[in-house]
């Protein structure tokens, strides 16, 4: 007999009550069932969401399927303990290849001294960053949600879990960028031990070596969080944040990247590389999944060959769609002087659809994911305040600027006309089923 349902008050009463069907469905079925019911799952997710959707959905990409398989391979299951050549476990003569194949790689396309990989995401990689450059009750400054900071960099997530105290950067609204005057006052005010540049919505470089020079007046590090934009930070096409001051960079490996879920962190820092590398093992893995640095290798190889033109064709497509969408009365976000985008994001300001969120549901019965986010815009919404898009994954299906005009037209029709989301799905779906190759993957 399955276990009764323990009640969870802190989830919202028809939610818990949705749930609770849901998990007594599955209870009642025999593992036979159950397990068709897995398979059958999956693979109509994987015909909607690989086939037959536009994801615009900026935090996600899909893998070339030769990572996809890799990511599968046995080798996951077999822990890995200690440097290549003085491993805890013996057999791991082969396996360990891996761990420095990728290493070298993640080097050569970020241009960095040292990388640590054993990272199982791009919120763990933040906390092994402020675990290497803070200790708990330390204060740092991050990226308001305003300004599309992550929760990892704040309370409630991993700095919050860690003991740290955060205080938001000074995020200058009308240009989209760090103000760093009044982040100078605030570094003096407050002595944080770390500042935090970048969040979950980057449509421009930010000014990374003014924030070291003002980090550097108050002894602070610098951590610019490249979940996002690795994918075109490799490529060569967007800001290089090491070179331009700062001290660690972490990232996830699954979106604009290209590759499994997992997280990166790098540093030209020794003393940083030493602490990161003890955080790692024996910090907090054991095993960390030689399956994903197997995959991890393959996206890399990706970028090797076709990172810059993947990151030009993404700009390329956001700036197109950004253009295409305002031209159909949809509000597209820019910063003053500075254009709608400057990278494969785009946002759009979603008070009128009561928040991105909203808008995104709204959206997604017609197969066109996106997601909400926070801009710095006097209007708070009941959730996010704006709808992020992204290119990233729509490139790799090998859209390009000549279809971003059709692909603006579909969401116009539901965001500005109204029309019945399930009426213009049949369309997105004859739209996406054109493009059903990957492009920017190694054949
Ligand atoms: C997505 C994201 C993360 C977290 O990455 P995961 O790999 O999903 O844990 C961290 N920081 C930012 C800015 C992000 O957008």
């Amino acid at each position: 007999m399955p276990t009764p349902p323990a009640p969870r008050p802190w989830v919202p009463a028809p939610l818990a009550a949705a749930l609770q069907a849901r998990a007594e469905h599955y209870q009642a079925l025999s593992p036979d069932e159950l397990e068709a019911a897995l398979a059958a799952a999956l693979s109509a997710h994987e015909r909607f969401m690989d086939r037959e959707c536009l994801s615009l959905y900026a935090g996600t990409n899909i893998m070339n399927p030769r990572a996809a398989r890799w990511l599968a391979s046995t080798v996951g299951s077999r822990p890995s303990l200690g440097y290549p050549g003085d491993k805890y476990e013996t057999g791991l003569a082969h396996a360990e290849q891996l761990e420095i194949m990728a290493v070298e790689l993640i080097r050569e396309l970020f241009h960095c001294r040292y990388v640590e990989f054993r990272v199982g995401s791009g919120s763990l990689a933040n906390l092994y960053a402020f675990m290497a450059t803070t200790r708990p009750g330390d204060r740092i400054l991050a990226f308001p949600a305003a300004a599309a900071g992550h929760v990892t960099h704040h309370r409630e997530g991993a700095a919050g879990l860690y003991g740290l105290e955060v205080h938001p950067v000074p995020f200058d609204a009308a240009r989209l960028a760090v103000d760093l005057s009044a982040l100078r006052e605030q570094a003096w005010a407050l002595k944080p031990r770390l500042i935090v540049v970048a969040g979950s919505l980057c449509l421009f470089p930010y000014d990374v070596g003014a924030v070291r020079a003002i980090a550097d007046e108050v002894g602070a590090y610098v951590l610019y969080d490249a979940a996002h934009m690795s994918g075109l930070i490799a490529g060569g096409r967007f800001q290089q944040p090491l070179a331009e001051g700062a001290h660690l960079m972490t990232t996830s490996t699954y979106k604009s990247f290209g590759g499994p879920p997992a997280g990166l962190v790098l540093t030209d820092d020794p003393g940083l590389a030493q602490r990161l590398d003890l955080i790692a093992y024996p910090g907090l893995t054991a095993n960390f999944d030689l399956g994903k640095t197997a995959a991890l290798i393959v996206a890399a190889l990706d970028l090797k060959e076709y990172g810059p033109a993947y990151a030009a064709a993404c700009i390329a497509n956001a700036q197109a769609l950004a253009e295409a969408l305002a031209a159909r009365g949809v509000p597209v976000h820019g910063a003053a002087g500075r254009g709608f985008t400057a990278s494969h994001h785009v946002a759009l300001p979603a008070y009128r659809w009561g928040g991105g969120t909203r808008a995104s549901r709204q959206l997604e019965p017609a197969n066109l994911l996106a997601s909400g986010i926070g801009l710095p815009l006097p209007e708070i919404a009941r959730d996010f305040n704006a709808v992020r898009l992204g290119t990233q994954e729509i490139t790799r299906w090998g859209l390009t600027p000549a279809e971003m005009p059709a692909v603006a037209e579909l969401m116009a029709r539901v965001l500005v006309r109204g029309e019945a989301p399930k009426q213009v799905r049949p369309d997105v779906v004859a739209l996406r089923r054109g493009f059903q190759t990957l492009h920017y993957v190694r054949a």
